[in-house]
């Protein structure tokens, strides 16, 4: 289920994220990973979190875990931290805190539109 929205402007030091997780709240397939993702979080990580589309030209994702991103880690009620913060893909380090993409995903309570990266269909 999609969030409840959150009014106002965020922390843009992403002080209020861990409270709201809302652009971590997406369809399968939105966060699409490149070689230096890859690098980044490793086999292991690799392993856990994400999938090879098997369609051309066989994208790897970030898995989802229902209608948010399975690495979002949700053992806290309320809080959403991201639990491969420092290894994040590079989809998720252009989203930030009061930008566009933000806000209005603080507004649908999901990720919208307002990102340069679409899920692929
Ligand atoms: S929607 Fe904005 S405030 Fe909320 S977690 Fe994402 S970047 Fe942080
Ligand atoms: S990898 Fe982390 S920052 Fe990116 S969508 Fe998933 S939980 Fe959010």
């Amino acid at each position: 289920m999609p969030l409840t929205p959150i009014a106002g402007t965020p922390d843009p030091d992403g002080g209020d994220c861990v409270a709201c997780g809302r652009c971590c709240h997406h369809e399968p397939n939105t966060v699409h990973l490149l070689e230096s993702d890859d690098d980044r979080l490793g086999p292991d990580l690799l392993a856990e979190y994400t999938v090879l589309d098997k369609r051309p030209p066989g994208w790897r994702f970030i898995k989802n875990a229902g209608e948010r991103c399975g690495a979002l880690d949700v053992s806290a009620p309320g809080l959403y931290p991201c639990a491969i913060y420092e290894r994040r893909p590079e989809d998720c380090r252009i989203v930030e805190p009061g930008s566009p993409c933000c806000l209005e995903a603080r507004q649908l309570g999901h990720l919208g539109t307002s990102v340069e990266f679409r899920r692929i269909v």
